[in-house]
């Protein structure tokens, strides 16, 4: 008889465990994933990255600069934020939330570092004499001043051209950009290369080539 209870009451204590302990189930932890951008950014691999689509870019700019035809109107389009200007900082103090007013205050401030290898590459395409065509999801008129603000005082004042979203559009921003780039290409501009942090930067053509920094904040479309 005390070996059966012994034996009835070590199942009940392992149905109880079993119940505690229930198999990992739904998305990955909040948490977790947290930590591991944090990781991410803090051992240097996000910026390497980073760092090498910048370069294989650079690499092409200046492969394909050295055979332009004559007449031929080159440019690159990069995109802004997580492409040029680098948000980390605001997004990592509010433990990666997005809080819509204070990021409007943070766009404001125009404080936004520049990535140094994208700002490299920006001046490095001037210096070849390619325009510089920025496209950016922020709208104007609202952010068109403090854009401008933020990039001149990170010494990347000398773009070609600046194009914003009307306040007012409300479709994809793939949509639009890729309608921005044909816009370009319709006035004669050949467009060499296009960068940015998402597939909406990139998707639709108008390029010769695509470069996707990494971006592990988060997605738009
Ligand atoms: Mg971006």
């Amino acid at each position: 008889v005390k070996i059966r209870l012994a034996f009835f009451a070590f199942c009940l204590l392992a149905g109880a465990c079993r119940a505690q302990v229930p198999a990992e189930r739904g998305p990955q932890n909040l948490s977790d994933a947290k930590n591991a951008v944090s990781r991410y950014c803090d051992s240097g691999d996000y910026r390497r990255d980073f760092e090498k689509v910048i370069f294989e870019a650079r690499a092409w700019i200046e492969e394909r600069a050295a055979r332009r035809s004559p007449g031929e109107r080159l440019a690159v389009v990069m995109d802004i934020d997580e492409t040029l200007l680098d948000n980390t900082s605001h997004i990592r103090s509010l433990d990666y939330a997005y809080l819509p007013v204070e990021w409007d205050k943070w766009v404001m401030a125009a404080k936004a570092p520049a990535y140094a290898a994208s700002k490299a590459l920006f001046l490095r395409v001037r210096e070849l004499g390619i325009e510089l065509v920025l496209i950016t999801g922020r709208t104007e008129p609202k952010y068109r001043a403090c854009t401008q603000e933020n990039l001149r005082g990170q010494g990347l004042g000398a773009w070609s051209r600046l194009l914003m979203f009307p306040a007012t559009y409300r479709g994809k921003a793939a949509v639009l950009k890729s309608e921005l780039r044909a816009s370009l290409e319709k006035e004669g501009l050949r467009i060499i290369a296009n960068i940015g942090d998402q597939e909406s930067d990139l998707s639709g053509g108008y390029s010769e080539r695509s470069y996707k920094v990494p971006d592990p904040f988060y997605r738009s479309n």
